[in-house]
């Protein structure tokens, strides 16, 4: 009975779930990627999946992002790939992780793919940080998350930007404690602000990633006065009357897509970010329940 029960809650949530993910395959993952090509974005592939412990899965996920690079050349894609560290090793030592990211960027290299690393729970900050500065290197094009939830990210920023990081900024998707975290929206938003300064001041070539249009409004003041080699990062799904608003005025765009059948963890992220989504689960629940 509860099997059923979970079974029939996942299969509603898919419902939900779906507009935000390419699909199951990486075949899905370009279509949706030459989409939003035909659409003047770029696009961000992640192949779905975080906290792979065994050796075995994570050598399968470093080998499915070897061939998606590949793939984007193959097919012409304009865009790079995201990757989790807790995906490539994180979970296991941080060694493991730094090679398999590095195999992972080095073949990227060759079809001057741009790799971005996402940012995890804070318990991952500092190993994602140092891993990022000794690969960064070495190689270029290949940039990090920042997250303006957590009160230790302005220093973070500081340090990345003397190196010439690539960052992407944003909000931050993990629950996290009030010690390391600002727990309001007020105050998330407010830091969210003084980095984008921070990054308009000192920064180039970085991501603002975000669907607030409260925060997209400042940067694009800032970039009025700041001549800056930056991007607008959103994803697949959500905003999407925004996207060709910016893509007329002249701004980049990156459109972030997951794909892969490990969807419920990021699926969940998306749906507490919003208090309708979390309506528009329960009255598709309903609904179904009365057919
Ligand atoms: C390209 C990209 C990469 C990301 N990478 C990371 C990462 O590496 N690590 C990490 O912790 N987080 C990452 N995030 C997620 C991010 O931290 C936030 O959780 C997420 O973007 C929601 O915050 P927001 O800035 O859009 O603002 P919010 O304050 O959450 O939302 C502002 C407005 O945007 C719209 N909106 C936001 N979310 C939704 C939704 N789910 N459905 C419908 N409308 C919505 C609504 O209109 C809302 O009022 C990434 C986000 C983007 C866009």
């Amino acid at each position: 009975m509860e099997t059923h029960e979970s079974t029939l809650i996942e299969k509603f949530l898919f419902r939900i779930a779906k507009q935000w993910i390419a699909g199951d395959t990486m075949n899905e993952a370009l279509q949706s990627a030459k989409t939003a090509n035909k659409n003047g974005m770029s696009a961000i592939i992640n192949r779905l999946g975080e906290h792979m412990v065994s050796k075995e899965q994570i050598c399968n996920v470093v080998s499915e992002y070897l061939t998606l690079v590949s793939n984007l050349r193959k097919f012409k894609v304009d865009g790079g790939i995201s990757v989790k560290p807790t995906q490539v090793g994180m979970t296991r030592n941080v060694e493991e992780c730094t090679a398999n990211l590095e195999k992972i960027i080095e073949k990227a290299s060759i079809s001057q793919s741009f790799v971005w690393i996402d940012m995890e729970s804070s318990e991952y900050t500092d190993d994602t940080l140092r891993i990022y500065l000794k690969l960064f290197e070495k190689y270029e094009r290949f940039g990090i998350a920042i997250q303006a939830n957590l009160k230790r990210t302005e220093q973070d920023l500081k340090r990345l930007l003397e190196h010439g990081a690539k960052i992407r900024l944003v909000k931050g998707a993990y629950r996290e404690n009030g010690r390391v975290a600002y727990k309001t929206r007020h105050e998330v938003d407010e830091n969210y602000k003084r980095l984008t300064r921070m990054l308009f001041l000192d920064g180039n070539e970085f991501a603002i990633a975000t669907h607030d249009s409260k925060m997209i409004e400042i940067a694009i003041d800032l970039s009025k006065k700041h001549e800056r080699k930056f991007e607008f990062q959103m994803l697949k799904g959500i905003r999407d009357e925004l996207k060709p608003i910016l893509i007329k005025n002249g701004f980049s765009i990156s459109e972030y897509i997951p794909y892969g059948t490990n969807w419920l963890p990021y699926s969940i992220r998306r749906l507490k970010e919003r208090k309708c989504n979390i309506l528009l689960l329960g009255s598709s629940f309903l609904h179904s329940h009365r057919v």
